[in-house]
């Protein structure tokens, strides 16, 4: 793996110190992959004079737990890392994301949609029996659903039922009323793709923006506290890298900057598989109980 670092990007041209963030989500506990990216964000930081910020991304009440939370600050401080206080926690800002959902909606870009799991897995059996059905970057189908062309009467009725219900953006019109997109990458994409990269967020077709029992969304609520906490740089892994035509759709909608992003190369295993929050073998706190030093993990990440 290339781990060169190179810091800063010459089209900022403002005299405020570059802004890193790492921005796990308390799942579970870290493993090298965390360790990785979370070092290469400090590294960079102070290599620029810039500021590293670490967020809790803990939105998903059914997966995440403190226990998770206490473990990521604990394995960071032993990695060497020193982060700004207080640590940004998403589960305390839906009062924010909320906000810009109803921003999106005054544009007319978002409706609920009802179907269950089931039944959009159902909807998507039968048009692949029709023939092929698109796929998002990440390889799940499309929304399949009709719930666009539902009738207000119609929605604030199932809405009034108590019915579950999923907030989507409507991606046609939103990408109509975007325009042409791009970010700045400084790092690489799958296929190589650097520097100005042309963001198709229509390939993730209308994404949810929420849900009834979580009123925000990865994408939503990471494009709103980038933008919050002045984030410049955004260094993660390169699965999240098809993620920012999303992100900057979003940034282009609610009027939000964009930061630079560094898409980086995930760690994986001997068997060159992506690594699992519950893997012992590469887990920091399995290492650590082993002898592993903080230098011999930035060894085995490749960051001397
Ligand atoms: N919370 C995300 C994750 O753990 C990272 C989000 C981001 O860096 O944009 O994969």
């Amino acid at each position: 793996m290339d781990c060169r670092i190179e810091p800063g990007n010459e089209a900022r041209s403002n005299a405020m110190p570059p802004v890193f963030r790492f921005a796990p989500s308390p799942n579970g506990y870290l493993h090298l992959g965390h360790a990785f990216s979370a070092l290469l964000n400090h590294d960079l930081a102070r290599q620029s004079g810039g500021r590293f910020l670490l967020r809790i991304e803990d939105i998903d009440a059914t997966r995440c737990r403190v226990e998770f939370e206490e473990a990521i600050y604990e394995d960071l401080a032993w990695l060497g890392i020193a982060w700004e206080t207080p640590v940004r926690r998403q589960s305390e800002h839906f009062a924010a994301y909320g906000a810009a959902i109803d921003r999106l909606s005054a544009q007319g870009l978002v409706y609920p949609s009802f179907e269950s799991r089931a039944d959009i897995a159902r909807l998507v059996a039968e048009r692949e029996a029709g023939g092929a059905w698109p796929r998002d970057p990440d390889g799940a189908p499309l929304y399949p659903g009709t719930a666009k062309s539902l009738s207000a009467e119609e929605r604030d009725r199932l809405i009034g039922q108590g019915a579950p219900f999923a907030l989507r953006l409507d991606m046609a019109s939103a990408v109509a009323r975007a325009g042409g997109l791009s970010w700045q990458e400084a790092g690489e994409g799958p296929a190589g793709e650097s520097g100005d990269v042309a963001a198709r967020p229509e390939a993730w077709g209308d994404v949810i923006l929420a849900r009834k029992e979580t009123p925000t969304s990865y994408h939503l609520s990471v494009v709103i506290d980038d933008a919050l906490q002045g984030v410049t740089d955004a260094v993660r892994g390169i699965d999240l890298f098809w993620s920012t035509s999303v992100h900057r759709l979003l940034q282009a909608l609610l009027g939000l900057p964009a930061p630079v992003y560094r898409h980086h190369a995930l760690i994986r295993d001997a068997a060159g598989q992506k690594l699992s929050k519950s893997t012992r073998a590469t887990g920091l706190r399995e290492l650590r109980a082993d002898g592993t030093s903080p230098s011999d993990v930035r060894r085995l990440v490749g960051l001397v």
